[in-house]
C-alpha cells in the first residue's frame, strides 16, 4: 500500500497502546557528520553519518537508526505537505527516515517494517531559531545536485518545540521511487512553527544545475509532493485522546482486550464454549418449533 494518504481523524482508531518515543539521541552528535544536498533538483536533504543515532519506543518493532531527513514544500502556502489531516494541507512537511537496527539500510528498505519515517507538519508563525544553522547553509546548495558537508547540529533543535506525545500511525511506502511498501509511518499531531521568511528560504533552491541557463526564468523547487494514494483497507491509529470525543472514534485497545479475554475464557476450561454451544442448539430448536407452529396454523389438514 502506498503513501501519502489523507488522515481522516473521524475514522482513525484510538489506541492507548501506542507508546511515546524516546528521541533523546537526536540531542547528541558524537562524531556525527552531516551532508546537505539539493537532491536532483527535487528536495533538500541532510544525510547523516558517523556514530549512529538510535530512536526507541513509539511502539516500533525494533530500534531504528537515523539515515537522513528531507522536506516537501509548495510554491505557495496553501500547498506543500504530502500527507493531509482531514484534508487540510500544511505548507511544509519534514520526513526523518530511519532503518531497522538489525538490518543494514538496503536490506531494511525491502523488508516489511524495515523503515520508520517520522513526519512533522509545519505552520507559519514566529521565527524558529532551531532552523538557523540549517538554513544558513542553503546558499551553498542552491543548484541541483549541489552538496556540502555542514557543521553538524542536533536534530533535536528542529523538533524540540513539538509536543511529541500524540501521533498518527499507519503502514505505507516511500513517497519517491522505488516507493517500497516497507514504511511504518508516524505523523505527529503537533506542528513545527517557522516564520514566513524561513519557509521562503526553502523556495530559493533551484531545480536546475549551476551553468544550465535556458534563458527562461529560474525554476525553483516547489510542489515536491506526491499525490494522495488510496487508503484501501488500511487503518490509521492514534494515541490522541481527542479522538475519543469524535463521532466514529474507536478504541482499538479495548476491542483487542475484549477479543483476548473472550479467547481466554473459551480456551481455559472449555466449559463456557460448551455452554455457548448448548445455547445455540437450544435457540435453533425453539426457532424450528416456532416455524412449524406457524406453518401448521395455516396449512389445512387433509382429512
Ligand atoms: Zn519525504
Amino acid at each position: 500500500m502506498q503513501s501519502p494518504i489523507n488522515i481522516d481523524t473521524s475514522r482513525a482508531l484510538f489506541d492507548t497502546n501506542l507508546q511515546s518515543f524516546d528521541l533523546r539521541q537526536y540531542n547528541t552528535c558524537n562524531g556525527c557528520t552531516m551532508m546537505l544536498e539539493n537532491v536532483d533538483g527535487h528536495t533538500v536533504e541532510v544525510k547523516y553519518g558517523g556514530n549512529p543515532i538510535t530512536i526507541r519506543g513509539g511502539s516500533l518493532p525494533d530500534d531504528y537508526l537515523l539515515d537522513q531527513f528531507h522536506f516537501h514544500w509548495g510554491a505557495s502556502d496553501d500547498v506543500g505537505s504530502e500527507h493531509r489531516v482531514d484534508n487540510k494541507i500544511a505548507p511544509m512537511e519534514m520526513h526523518i527516515v530511519h532503518h531497522m537496527k538489525k538490518f543494514n539500510k538496503s536490506v531494511s528498505a525491502v523488508n516489511p517494517y524495515g523503515l520508520a519515517v517520522l513526519g512533522f507538519f509545519f505552520q507559519i508563525g514566529d521565527h524558529n531559531s532551531g532552523f538557523d544553522q540549517l538554513l544558513s547553509n542553503f546558499p551553498d546548495v542552491i543548484y541541483k545536485d549541489a552538496h556540502k558537508s555542514i557543521t553538524p547540529f542536533h536534530l533535536w533543535d528542529l523538533v524540540s518545540t513539538v509536543n511529541q506525545s500524540y501521533y498518527y500511525r499507519y503502514f505505507g511506502s516511500l513517497t519517491t521511487p522505488p516507493c517500497y511498501e516497507t514504511v511504518i509511518w508516524t505523523l505527529f499531531k503537533d506542528k513545527i512553527t517557522i516564520s514566513q521568511d524561513q519557509l521562503n528560504t526553502f523556495r530559493t533552491l533551484l531545480s536546475r544545475k549551476a551553468g544550465d541557463v535556458s534563458g527562461e526564468e529560474d525554476e525553483y523547487i516547489s510542489d515536491d509532493f506526491r499525490p494522495l494514494q488510496p487508503l484501501h483497507e488500511r487503518s490509521v491509529t492514534s494515541n490522541d485522546p481527542a479522538l475519543l470525543g469524535e463521532v466514529g472514534g474507536h478504541v482499538v485497545s479495548d476491542l483487542l482486550e475484549d477479543i483476548k479475554q473472550l479467547k481466554q475464557r473459551c480456551s481455559s476450561t472449555g466449559a463456557p464454549a460448551a455452554r455457548a454451544d448448548v445455547v445455540v442448539v437450544g435457540a435453533g430448536v425453539v426457532l424450528y418449533l416456532l416455524v412449524c407452529l406457524s406453518v401448521c396454523r395455516f396449512v389445512p389438514w387433509e382429512v
